[in-house]
């Protein structure tokens, strides 16, 4: 092994500064130092050693202690104090080797004390030991530096809980995530960040793992809502993992997964809307009216249904085109979801220009003057149909009807109801409102229908 590679064949060669105002000194060592492998640099002053090693960062300096001009004590100083050449090891050399000498030496931060004449052998262990050193505390110190930019940098966000659940550490992207400042999460509780539930939940695991390290295992990831610093809630996998430290420690790892939910949520709708009206589709509302069939039955409330179609539509898009005879849609669409206010309400396109709304808990005459209110907010859009025999503008036709459900009751009978209403709209001159409710002759009828 070649002294000058310092003990490590993967790095370069070391350099080493050796000051020394005698000449003669100064080339022996040089050549001797050079013979050892070492890259090697010289100078005969003070002055001239803190411009070399400033410029050219040796890993080792041999500095004389008696100079003229700046001896060496001063030079040592003048390295120190430079953030530059601060870290660089300096060996004094001297023929001054009392007590005091040396730790004087020592107190102004060098690393080791050789007296003068020097015994070569002796000055080539002391260099290759100081190297080693200096090799060791730089790879401690490279792979802190390289821990803390991965910490700095992660996209993950990164806690430190104590066992209490106390937060010892965030990282920057934790403190991004959160919208907290630097710092600022250090010694709060996950309690501020997590509901009751779920905070009381890790608060029982980091108990249990501290009174049973050995048979505690990784909490694993989870999806949590977490509480940002304006109060939103964000969806986000929080991965724990116990760690001893000199005291139990608990990293947790944060992802950020609102993205997913977002498109989670979007296809979810999707999956429930009309695409052009943005209103609730009919497969939605038949399992809407499914639920409150259901729960009117339990409860002995009445449920009336609302069915809506766009008079003259055919003429519209014939005159108007298709795209307007969409843009109409919508407009009426909105029109109609704006008086779906209840929870159990809701309004939905059925199909084409026909639309659909279920009111729970209202009687024949309520779901009536609902509908002729609905009616006339569609004729005051004032939305221009020329052709239309009926008005100048765009009108509906609605059937309504209401019916108390029993079990053994079809829901069929209320749509084949509510649909005669509505062609007896129609009939009747269309833009006007028809109802059928349960009881009625009309109703026996539809009955009748459903049962042939
Ligand atoms: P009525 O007053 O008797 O209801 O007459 P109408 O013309 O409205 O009835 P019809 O059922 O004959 O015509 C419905 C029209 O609605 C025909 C169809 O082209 C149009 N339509 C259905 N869905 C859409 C759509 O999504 N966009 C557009 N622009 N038109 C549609
Ligand atoms: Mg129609
Ligand atoms: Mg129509």
């Amino acid at each position: 092994m070649s002294p000058g590679s310092a003990g490590d064949t993967q790095r370069r060669i070391a350099a080493i500064l050796i000051v020394d105002d005698a000449p003669a000194n100064l080339e022996l060592l040089r050549k001797s130092m050079s013979e050892q492998g070492y890259q090697v640099y010289v100078a005969l002053s003070g002055e001239r050693a803190l411009a070399i090693a400033q410029r050219a960062q040796p890993d080792l300096i041999l500095l004389d202690v008696m100079m003229p001009d700046m001896d060496g004590f001063e030079t040592c100083c003048k390295l120190k104090q430079n953030p530059l050449t601060r870290r660089i090891p300096v060996i004094f050399m001297s023929a001054r080797t009392d007590t005091d000498d040396v730790v004087a030496g020592f107190d102004i931060g060098a690393v080791d004390y050789i007296g003068k004449p020097l015994r070569m052998p002796e000055v080539y262990a002391r260099v290759r030991a100081q190297l080693q050193i200096r090799n060791n505390s730089d790879t401690q110190e490279e792979q802190a530096e390289r821990l803390r930019t991965i910490v700095n940098h992660m996209a993950e966000g990164l806690l430190i809980i104590e066992a209490d659940g106390r937060i010892q550490y965030t990282n920057p992207a934790c403190d991004q995530y959160l919208g907290y400042h630097e710092n600022e999460l250090a010694g709060r509780s996950i309690a501020e960040l997590l509901s009751p539930m779920v905070t009381q939940e890790y608060l029982d695991y980091f108990a249990m793992h501290a009174a049973h390290p050995d048979t505690a295992h990784k909490h694993g990831t989870r999806e949590v809502a977490i509480r940002h610093r304006d109060g939103n809630l964000l969806s986000m996998d929080l991965t724990l993992t116990p760690m001893y430290l000199r005291q139990p420690l608990f990293i947790g790892l944060l992802h950020d997964i609102t993205h997913h939910k977002q498109s989670e949520d979007a296809l979810q709708r999707a999956a429930y809307l009309d695409p052009l009206t943005k209103i609730a589709n009919r497969r939605h509302f038949d399992s809407f009216l499914e639920k409150e069939w259901q729960r009117a039955v339990r409860n002995g409330c009445v449920l009336s249904l609302v069915l809506l179609d766009v008079d003259h539509f055919k003429l519209y898009n014939d005159s108007q085109g298709h795209p307007a005879g969409d843009t109409c849609l919508q407009q009426v669409a909105q029109t109609i979801a704006s008086h779906a206010c209840r929870t159990g309400d809701l309004a939905a396109r059925y199909g084409g220009e026909e639309f659909v709304m279920l009111f729970s808990e209202t009687e024949a005459a309520n779901a009536f003057e609902l509908a002729e209110t609905i009616r006339t907010h569609i004729e005051a859009l004032q939305l221009p149909h020329p052709r239309s025999p009926t008005s100048a503008w765009i009108t509906v036709s609605i059937g309504v009807a209401t019916i108390r459900p029993h079990q053994l009751d079809d829901r069929e009978a209320l749509f084949v109801a509510a649909d005669r209403a509505m062609y007896q709209a129609k009939e009747g001159g269309r833009n006007q409102v028809r109802a059928t409710s349960s009881g009625s002759n009309a109703w026996e009828t539809v009955k009748a229908l459903i049962l042939r």
